[in-house]
């Protein structure tokens, strides 16, 4: 592909990273990430991925929006009320960058949509409210080898994780939370409430790993899981192991 000189002026200030360079910007051009959930999470990653050049995003969340969720959910206004989520997410974003393709599925994730959605996409951010969807996207990216970036906000708190199911070595949700919690549905911003800053703090972050899984530069956070405490401001980066007897390592054999 070749750049049209509004891409090289689009792009400069990325292009101009050594780390990047017009070889990084055209990767990115090429890439293709769904985003799931279009909420505090998916609001930033959807705004910075779109805006750095991902060259094409799917949005997928069943919801409309309400009022309180525009504490954290920038990408949506006060008019948007009660209007589709994932379809004005994709308006917004065509606004901000014209140069990139844009889906929208306005459903549910399912097991029975999952591998028809997100086959399409090299790489899946996670920005759901819940685990059983939490559950079902790792179990999907397991299985097809994909790179997952995932986050999770409640409170004043929040952790970014990503696997890597490209690498043997690659720990699983399934390896932190072994038991399914007893209610697979829980959206923890409605029952104990959220700071809407932290959505942006770990939104960002999120964008900013799969910049990086897709550029290969830098150290990944597979392996890893970051947890920050908004309130004292602390970032710790705690080592995660593979589970022996998970369902991840039977996989793999
Ligand atoms: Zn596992």
């Amino acid at each position: 592909m070749k750049f049209s000189n509004k891409q090289i002026d689009r792009y400069s200030r990325q292009i101009i990273l050594k780390k990047i360079g017009t070889i990084g910007q055209k990767k990115l051009l090429k890439s293709s990430v769904l985003i799931v959930g279009a909420g505090g999470l998916g609001s930033p990653i959807a705004i910075y991925l779109a805006a750095s050049g991902i060259g094409k995003i799917g949005i997928i969340d069943k919801d409309n929006v309400e009022i309180s969720n525009l504490t954290r959910q920038i990408i949506f206004s006060t008019n948007d009320i009660k209007k589709q989520k994932s379809s004005i997410a994709i308006s917004k974003l065509k606004k901000i960058n014209p140069d990139i393709k844009l889906q929208s599925f306005s459903k549910k994730l399912t097991i029975k949509n999952i591998n028809k959605i997100a086959k399409n996409f090299d790489l899946i951010v996670d920005g759901s409210d819940n685990f059983r969807t939490r559950f079902l996207i790792n179990d999907y990216c397991l299985k097809s080898k994909k790179i997952l970036v995932s986050g999770a906000i409640s409170k004043f708190d929040g952790q970014v994780y990503t696997f890597n199911f490209l690498k043997k070595k690659s720990p699983c949700l399934r390896c932190i939370i072994p038991n399914s919690p007893m209610d697979l549905d829980i959206d923890n911003c409605e029952y104990e409430g959220v700071l809407g800053t932290l959505g942006g703090i770990i939104g960002s972050i999120q964008a900013n790993e799969v910049v990086k899984e897709i550029l290969k530069i830098g150290e990944t956070l597979c392996g890893y899981i970051l947890i920050i405490d908004g309130l004292k401001l602390t970032f710790r980066k705690v080592k995660l192991n593979k589970r022996s007897g998970c369902y991840c390592n039977e996989k793999k054999k």
